[in-house]
Order: C-alpha cells, then structure tokens, then sequence
C-alpha cells in the first residue's frame, strides 16, 4: 500500500498517518520525502482498512499495490536498486557488471588458474562454488564443504575480487558468511524453497537469485519478494528482510533440446520493468554451448541486462562439471565487446512503468 499525502501536508499530519499504521496494524512504513510526502506500508497491507486512512486530514490517495511480490515490484519503489557487492561493486542502475568463472571448484590448480584468467578477461565478481546443485546424484557435486571454502577464499586472495557461490544447504550459510562469501546465489533448482529464502531475508548480504526453470515471472519475483519482505509464516515481519537481491536470467524448460534451456529475450525489457531490482543473465548455463555464449551474451546486454553471469574454465576439456559451456581466453573479448554494445545504447531509455528512465552513465 502506497499513500501520497496531499501537498503541503504537515509533519504532524505525515506522523499521524505513520502512527495509526503501526498502532492500528502493527506495521511499518517507509517514507519518501520530494515535492510531496509518500508513505510506503510494509509487511502484510492487506489488513490495512483503507477508509480508515484516506479520512486522516493531509492524505490525498492510496494505492494498493496488487503484484504478489510487492517488494520487487516496481510499483513500490521506482528507482532502480543499486547494490554494492562487497561494499564496492555495484550492481543495477548504469552499470554492467561481470561474474565469472569456473562452474565448481573442483581442487585448488583449476580454481586458481581458472580465476586469474577471468580477473584478466575483466571479471567483476568470481564464481567460487564449493557446492553445485546437480541434477543427478552421480554427477560431481563438489568438495566436502571446508576444503571448497578454503579453495573458494584462496580464490579470493589471490585475486583481490568479491566472490560468489551457490548455497544449497541451509546448515552451510555461516560457513558461507564466514568464509567471507560475497554474494549467496540461490540456484534454478531452489528458486522456490522458500526456507533457504527466508533465512536469508534474515541478513544482509547480497543474494543471487536464478529463475526457477519452471517459473514464471510472477512466481520469480514472489520468490524474491521472500528474501526482501522479512515476513515469517506467520504473516508477521519478523525482519527488515534483505532488499540485496540480484536477479538472474537463466533461461526455462521447452520443448527445444538442441539447446540446454530456453531463453526469451523479452524477459528482460519485461522484467525490468517490472522490477527496480538489478537484473543479470547466465548465457552459459541457458545455451549450454561456449559456441553460443559469445552472441546471446551480446543479446542480454543489448535487452538491458545489468550484468551477465558465466562460466570460464582454464581447461575446460578436464572440467568436472559443464566444460561444454565454458569459455577460456574469448572471455576478454566478450567483456569488452559487450562493454562496447552496453555504452553505445545507453542513451536508449527503458519503460520502467510509469516512466522511460534513461540508464546514467
Ligand atoms: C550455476 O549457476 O552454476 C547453475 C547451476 O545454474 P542454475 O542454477 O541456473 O542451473
Ligand atoms: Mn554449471
């Protein structure tokens, strides 16, 4: 629920309007001061009587906001989200921004070497996973979880840059924290299990969250909206919620097999207007092909894709684990052209709702 408040509204009246909210219905707001005072409801609105509040002296209207994933939603705030990964490298907004790297951690020689070349094809964010989520159990599912952290921050020192990798388990989220992960990824395979992404609505550090590959772009954002919402079982917001959360396009189940997933480009345009959050893309694992992730990544970045995520192996011949979709040394070249293609059309505005933003430079 959104209420703008008349203008020239005083303070008194803006406090009367937050007070009733929490004493009435014990919820929060947040509020956005411009030309005019709005107050955004948090947690469950739905029980807010609406007549109740549209009579308080200095309210001229509210809105209730109808999407299921009212957090996400761009509807309840406006302004694309920037986040800063390791308290440095944003995410959202102008920027574009690079993850990379090895699909797993598979011993210490490959995760190294495979992370020195993709901090020299200009990664932002590394791809350090001591856990992956496979489809079958007779797949390699990565080392027992110490030695992969410890790979995964040697990964980290070596390179200077922030990391990420996939939690599956929730028992594994202090070790991840501890270990110094940067950013918590929540694979196509847990995008919907909704006690991994209310345990990390608990906490503040940025999350990745794929698209459930059989999930629609409602359902994704709702699963969002767990992460950012703070709201427990119970229907109470128990806390802030984590509003770090960074989409990815992964691609879904069709009937094409020539290639792993499909992807549809307009997701991205949809979703971005949709959606203030920062919103990458996995040419990797949606193609599954090296051959392909050059074109589709150009794709991504030309749809208004905030970042690109993907696979990069020093021998991808050896790889444990998808050497079919990792790039090697084409990594730079793809960095840089898309760099190229992301500036070039940067004066091209985005419908982002109820405006055309145009991304800042
Ligand atoms: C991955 O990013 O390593 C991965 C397994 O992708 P997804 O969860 O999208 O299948
Ligand atoms: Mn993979």
């Amino acid at each position: 629920m959104i209420i703008h408040m008349a203008e020239g509204a005083t303070i008194d009246q803006v406090e009367r309007v937050i007070n009733r909210i929490s004493q009435d219905y014990g919820l929060r707001c947040e509020t956005i001061v411009s030309s005019t005072t709005v107050i955004g409801v948090k947690g469950v609105a739905s029980i807010v009587d609406e007549g109740r509040i549209t009579e308080l002296p200095g309210v001229d209207r509210v809105i209730r906001i109808t999407e299921k994933y009212k957090d996400a939603a761009r509807s309840f705030h406006n302004e694309d989200t920037i986040i800063h990964v390791g308290g440095r490298v944003p995410v959202g907004g102008g920027n574009l921004t690079f993850f990379g790297g090895p699909c797993a951690i598979e011993n210490e020689q490959q995760a190294i070497d495979s992370a020195r070349l993709a901090k020299a094809a200009g990664v932002d964010i590394l791809r350090a996973f001591p856990d992956k989520s496979r489809t079958s159990p007779y797949d390699y599912r990565g080392l027992d979880l110490t030695r992969g952290l410890e790979i995964a921050t040697a990964m980290k020192a070596d390179t200077g840059l922030p990391i990420v990798g996939e939690l599956i388990d929730l028992r594994h989220l202090d070790a991840f924290l501890d270990a110094g992960m940067d950013v918590i990824q929540i694979g196509a395979r847990s995008a919907q299990y909704s006690p991994l992404l209310e345990e990390l609505s608990k906490i503040d550090r940025p999350v990745v969250l794929k698209h459930g590959f059989g999930n629609d772009m409602n359902e994704w954002l709702a699963a969002a909206a767990y992460v950012m919402s703070g709201i427990d079982r119970e229907r109470r917001t128990v806390s802030e919620g984590n509003k770090n959360v960074i989409l990815c396009y992964r691609g879904i189940k069709s009937f094409e097999s020539e290639t792993r997933f499909s992807a549809d480009i307009s997701m991205i345009p949809l979703v971005r207007s949709k959606s203030h959050l920062p919103l990458i893309a996995d040419p990797s694992h949606s193609s599954g092909d090296k051959k392909l992730v050059e074109r589709v990544t150009y794709g991504f970045v030309a749809a208004g894709a905030h970042g690109i995520e993907f696979d990069i192996h020093s021998n991808p011949a050896e790889a444990l684990c998808d050497g079919k979709q990792a790039v090697t040394h084409e990594a730079e070249r793809i960095i840089r052209s898309a760099r190229q293609i992301h500036a070039m059309l940067s004066g091209i505005g985005m419908e982002t709702g109820s405006s055309v933003a145009v991304a800042a430079k």
